[in-house]
């Protein structure tokens, strides 16, 4: 009888295989004294411990072949930079020391102590951080304790082709080795949509349910299972009519990613010859190596956030390496890097700025810009860096959340103090480099003809554009039914934008999720838009649908929609684009 078990989808995707089941003892670490004489041989056994994880660490990447240069090797590698970190090893050591006791639970306590902090920190990104903390101090762990000697993959057979693992959890590095032995999919009973395991799955494209709870007591070894990654849901033991379902829908969505293929080498040009230009997101590394395999003409968006939400805030130095170590991957670029974005859901309290989080409406509040504006010389440090870096190729700097003019003009008179600083200093900059604005806020976009003099380039934030102007919180839940992008209001928006920069002659891009969204292409297209900056893992999908619109005809029916009042009770305006093209 079929057991349909449900969990958070964390890569879409469907696996049929059989369960295996990876079971792992919950270790359990007990205290006890150590006696004055015994205690550096205490410490000696600990260090013992920590060369060991390290060197388990070290030969996981070794096997992680095809996988290597992925977010896994990224993952190994904060790992082994932990297993050095003097908040665990100096100060673990200290523990035992000053406490007299035993190596695991000195770790126990310096892990506690860790997570608190931590845990005052509500941003999920660092949440995974502390995920991280939670594994690197478990290995250690094993490895002190007697299990140690069993490896936790030790036990799972060479090859798991059409096999779905069923684990309590995995660490990044197992689920990198897992994917080497070419399982199908992966059921773990915890673990979150920001956990670095989460993140890896995406990466490397394994269909993925976690937080399935009790799945590894429900499940049976050897029993079929169907996972349908896209819903978050799991069938044991599925009934004929359900695995004929799945089965045709594998075999389809095998074929989508096939056809995919087909396009990766072609140019970016629209059915009726229109070029395209294609340009990636990114705020780790290892987006870019994908944008680049993956045909992106440079990254149009930079979150250059992500570099404050990864510890302390950086200085201009390690800005500065940043920025141009992305922009020696993109072979001189372009590289739009965008000034910070901090508030509302991001990281506020890294910076110090914690009063920001109360604030009534931090979504309204002191975010991106306006923070900016009012801190300078972390905003300097910035600029100082993003001009550094423009000396050595295509670089351009894109500004967030503007309102007004008087935005504009803050900061260009800061970027032209800033140009006199270099100057002075004997820092070399490009004098030319390009300012864009992002349309995110309503006011904004109705003010595009005041702004665009001022500006040379424009970016739509369609997630926020949307959220500001539907009054619907884009991280609130209970509202998410209401975040609607085909609103008669925000096409509204949409087309006064493309009309109002196509007069002012300024160049348009789309970097929110929408541009990465195959639903909306034709929208976008018809619109008018030529450039799109999305997550390079949408590239080819996006791309497919733009070698296969005419957007003349996605044009007409655009305005045909429009005439007709947008009102045919059969169909969205996304779905009648897409029968405007059909009949060619
Ligand atoms: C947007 O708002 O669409 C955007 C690209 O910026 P972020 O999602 O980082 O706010
Ligand atoms: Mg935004």
């Amino acid at each position: 009888m079929t057991l349909a078990l449900s969990g958070h989808a964390i890569e879409s995707g469907i696996a049929v295989g059989q369960a295996h089941i990876i079971q792992r003892n919950e270790l359990e670490i007990h205290e006890y004294r150590i006696e004055p004489a015994g205690i550096e041989a205490e410490v000696r056994r600990l260090d013992k411990a920590f060369a060991a994880a390290r060197k388990h660490l070290e030969s996981l990447a070794d096997q992680m072949g095809n996988s290597a240069g992925t977010t896994a090797e990224e993952i190994i590698r904060t790992h082994v930079m932990m297993l050095s970190d003097a908040a665990i090893t100096d100060l673990s050591r200290e523990r035992i020391r000053s406490k007299q006791c035993n190596a695991e639970w000195a770790l126990q306590l310096q892990l506690g102590d860790l997570l608190v902090e931590f845990r005052q920190i509500d941003d999920p990104y660092i949440a995974s951080r502390a995920d991280d903390a939670v594994q690197v101090v478990r290995m250690v762990q094993q490895f002190l304790t007697a299990e140690s000697s069993t490896e936790p993959l030790g036990l799972i057979p060479e090859r798991l082709a059409q096999t779905v693992v069923v684990a309590s959890e995995l660490t990044p590095g197992e689920l990198a080795v897992l994917r080497e032995r070419g399982i199908a999919g992966v059921v773990t009973e915890h673990g979150s949509t920001y956990s670095h395991t989460a993140i890896l799955a995406r990466s490397l494209g394994i269909p993925t349910v976690m937080g399935v709870r009790r799945g590894q007591t429900l499940i049976k070894e050897g029993e079929q299972l169907v996972l349908d990654g896209h819903y978050g849901i799991v069938f044991a033991d599925p009934e004929e009519s359900i695995l004929k379902h799945y089965l045709l829908k594998q075999a389809e969505s095998e074929r989508f990613l096939q056809s995919l293929e087909a396009v990766r080498d072609r140019p970016t040009t629209s059915l009726d010859g229109k070029r395209i230009r294609l340009m990636a997101n990114a705020e780790r590394p290892n987006d870019l190596q994908r944008a680049r395999s993956d045909g992106a003409l440079g990254v149009g968006l930079y979150r250059s956030e992500f570099l404050f939400l990864q510890g302390n805030p950086p200085g201009e130095e390690e800005q500065f390496e940043a920025y141009l170590s992305a922009l020696q991957a993109l072979e001189g670029g372009p590289l739009v890097i965008r000034t910070l974005d901090i508030g509302a859901d991001k990281g506020v309290d890294l910076l110090d700025f914690k009063n920001l989080r109360s604030n009534p409406n931090p979504a309204l509040g002191l975010r991106a810009v306006r923070l900016c504006l009012r801190e300078l010389e972390l905003f300097k440090s910035q600029l100082r860096a993003i001009l550094r870096t423009s000396a050595f190729g295509d670089v351009r700097c894109l500004i967030p959340m503007l309102t007004s003019v008087r935005e504009v003009l803050a900061v260009k008179s800061l970027l032209d103090e800033t140009r006199e600083e270099l100057a002075g200093e004997g820092l070399k900059y490009n004098p030319g480099m390009r300012l864009g604005g992002m349309i995110e806020v309503p006011a904004a976009a109705l003010a595009i003809r005041e702004l665009s003099p001022h500006l040379d380039f424009l970016s739509i934030g369609t997630n926020d554009l949307i959220q500001y102007a539907l009054a619907t919180d884009r991280v609130d839940e209970s509202v998410a039914h209401l975040y609607d992008p085909q609103h008669p209001g925000v096409i509204q928006l949409l087309l006064w934008i493309f009309k109002a920069a196509e007069e002012a002659d300024i160049p348009l891009a789309v970097c929110g999720e929408l541009a990465g969204d195959r639903r909306y292409t034709r929208l976008l297209l018809a619109l008018g838009l030529r450039e799109f900056s999305m997550q390079p893992r949408n590239l080819l999908e996006v791309k497919q649908v733009i070698l296969e619109t005419d957007i003349v005809r996605a044009r007409s029916a655009l305005q045909e929609w429009l005439q007709s009042g947008g009102n045919d009770p059969e169909s969205s305006l996304v779905n009648f684009l897409d029968n405007s093209q059909i009949d060619r």
